[in-house]
């Protein structure tokens, strides 16, 4: 399998290229073209799988082609939430290496540093946030964030998450999101609690 053959469009297809992946990984492979197509998604996948340009590429296509039905507008309309800082600087960093060759614009928060260089960049406009969860509850309290564009939402590593006691925290981010949204969920494990929360949160059900 080639990654031409997921229907990626060149821009990505070239960054990829230039990263020398040859090919999609198992996770890639089966779960972009779910994505593609706008569907929501429960994904088992741990760290080292390529998880990350599983979501990211899917979103980043969708995010060229909302822009260009949008005259180029800017708003955030791909939010990211994932437990650690570490975490949210590598799905950043992923997020620009895939897109670097499509205009799309992307931003990190985390909490532990200061939030004046966070707040100017999403003044200037983003596509794409990718946030810890008491930041971005902080960003949104001040005013500094509105997630009512979102359209594109994963919950990264949500075992972890819930295993950290940001259930309520993800509880009030998602009571502010849309209704109409494409909404992924990945977690390493898959207990109870986190199939149930994708349930109640998604179009996903039990099949
Ligand atoms: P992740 O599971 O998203 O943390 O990705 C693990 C590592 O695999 C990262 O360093 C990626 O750059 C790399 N990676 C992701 N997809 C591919 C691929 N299709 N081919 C080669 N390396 C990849």
């Amino acid at each position: 399998m080639k990654f031409s053959e997921l229907g990626i469009i060149d821009p990505i297809l070239k960054a990829l290229e230039a990263e020398g992946y040859s090919q999609p990984t198992p996770i890639q492979e089966q779960s972009i073209p779910i994505l593609m197509r706008g569907r929501d998604l429960l994904g088992c996948a741990q760290t080292g799988t390529g998880k990350t340009a599983a979501f990211a590429i899917p979103i980043l296509q969708h995010l060229i082609k909302d822009r260009m039905q949008d005259s180029g507008s800017r708003k955030i309309r791909a939010l990211i939430v994932t437990p650690t800082r570490e975490l949210a600087i590598q799905i950043e960093e992923s997020f620009n290496v895939y897109g670097k060759y499509t205009g799309v614009k992307n931003a990190v928060i985390f909490g532990g540093v200061k939030q004046g260089p966070q707040t100017t960049k999403l003044r200037h406009g983003i596509d794409a946030l990718i946030a810890t969860p008491g930041r971005l509850l902080d960003l949104m309290n001040q005013g500094f964030i509105s997630l009512r564009d979102i359209k594109y939402f994963v919950l990264d590593e949500a075992d972890r998450m819930l295993d950290m006691g940001f259930i309520h925290d993800i509880k009030k981010i998602i009571a502010k999101l849309p209704e109409k949204r494409q909404s992924l969920f990945f977690s390493a494990t898959m207990p109870p609690d986190i199939i149930a929360l994708s349930q109640k949160y998604s179009a996903i059900r039990k099949e």
